[in-house]
């Protein structure tokens, strides 16, 4: 399975400058491709798909990414205003039409349903004010670690990296990140063999909470810990001042400067405390159930700012490659399922309760519930008839009807 471990490199001003010209080189080649494929993207659409044509004429045929490759790496760089291009790795450059393509996959499988999650939008032109740049390196580029600890990339030089942990194994590709703050980041992906761990009965179904980070079916309620409560109080009070500096100031980009700033120290926090709880529950239960797509639905009410603020897919992403290491399971549970309207004691549906209500009584068995862990408990109750199901264990797990 393949892992990703990110570091802070620290280039010298030289390193700097080289790797702007390679952040530059990549945009130049997106946007070339770009603006080759999306007109033909777009007069095609206009003719419907093949199966439910809405207008005459000829498809035009898409580029193909071994055909952009020649014209707008190899080809480019023969013409005086790309010759530059030459400076950059051609791995590089390779890697921007992989991503390319990549792009445009998402986009579509998207809008046809293949992929769930959020809707991803069309590949757009990438501009130098783009706050964060990205370039990548293959095996097959040739970057290596030296003896000296240090990240040598092709024609960027060797960059000294502040290693915060051991790399399990040789890294397979390093993408090289320039965030808002001005800083730089390696994050090498690796590709390691799981551990599997003693397995264990324990399972735990997880509510999103709006109160607590998150509730757990034992009746655990996780608070984020308060030094990431701290640097998300400063954070928005930092925002709160960019905003209030006039439009185009000198004020207004140190401003933002300094947004960027604690906006990555916030999210540095947030990651760590993310990984130690995901850590933790993945190896205590062998079963992981979650209700998380709700985050959606509540996204478009103006509960969105603290769902959004907690992080939540994040951490349900590293419960998910946390769990495929240790070979555990994460079941994820319909954001249909009325998890907080289920009596998890005797499976009766109680009906709607607004937000405001936190604590109510099952009108057919009487056991008063605490909304939260009700419905963390209740999560955990489908997430194991979804589990019985998937394993075909005719199971004696109590069926959630109504
Ligand atoms: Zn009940």
């Amino acid at each position: 399975m393949q892992l990703r471990y990110s570091f802070r490199i620290h280039p010298t001003i030289g390193q700097r400058v080289s790797l702007a010209r390679a952040f530059g080189c990549a945009r130049t080649v997106w946007n070339d491709a770009l603006r080759l494929v999306q007109p033909v993207k777009a007069a095609n659409k206009l003719l419907g798909n093949p199966r439910k044509r809405i207008a005459e004429g000829p498809y035009q045929r898409i580029p193909k990414s071994a055909d952009l490759s020649k014209l707008l790496i190899t080809e480019a760089k023969k013409a005086e205003e790309r010759a530059w291009l030459a400076d950059t790795s051609p791995v590089v450059l390779q890697q921007a039409l992989r991503d390319f393509d990549k792009a445009w996959a998402a986009h579509e499988d998207s809008k046809s349903g293949k992929r769930t999650g959020p809707q991803i939008e069309e590949p757009r032109f990438k501009s130098r004010k783009n706050n964060r740049q990205a370039i990548r390196f293959t095996a097959n580029a040739r970057f290596s670690i030296t003896g000296q600890d240090r990240l040598r990339l092709p024609k960027i030089g060797d960059v000294k990296v502040t290693w915060s942990r051991r790399l399990p194994s040789d890294p397979t590709s390093v993408t090289i990140i320039k965030d808002p703050a001005g800083r730089y980041w390696a994050s090498f992906v690796v590709e390691t063999e799981p551990q599997i761990l003693r397995e264990t009965l324990v399972d735990v179904g997880i509510d999103l909470g709006l109160t607590h980070f998150a509730i757990l079916s034992d009746g655990r309620k996780i608070d984020s810990p308060k030094f990431l409560r701290r640097a998300e109080k400063k954070l928005k009070k930092a925002q709160r001042q960019h905003d209030r500096k006039a439009k185009g100031s000198n004020n207004r980009a140190k401003a933002r400067v300094k947004v960027a700033k604690i906006h990555a120290h916030t999210a540095n926090a947030r990651r760590g405390f993310h990984h130690k709880l995901s850590t933790e529950i993945i190896g205590d239960n062998q079963a992981v159930y979650l209700e998380t797509l709700t985050v959606r639905g509540l996204a478009r009410t103006r509960m969105a700012k603290s769902v959004h603020d907690a992080g939540w897919s994040s951490f349900v992403s590293m419960l998910e490659y946390k769990a495929i290491k240790h070979g555990r399971t994460v079941i994820r549970v319909d954001r249909f399922f009325p998890s907080s309207q289920i009596c998890a004691d005797c499976g009766h549906r109680d009906g709607p309760k607004p937000l405001h209500v936190r604590t109510w009584t099952c009108t057919n068995c009487g056991t008063a519930h605490d909304r939260d862990v009700n419905a963390a408990r209740a999560v955990k109750f489908e997430g194991r008839r979804i589990r019985a199901a998937q394993q075909h264990i005719p199971g004696d797990v109590p069926a959630l009807t109504g």
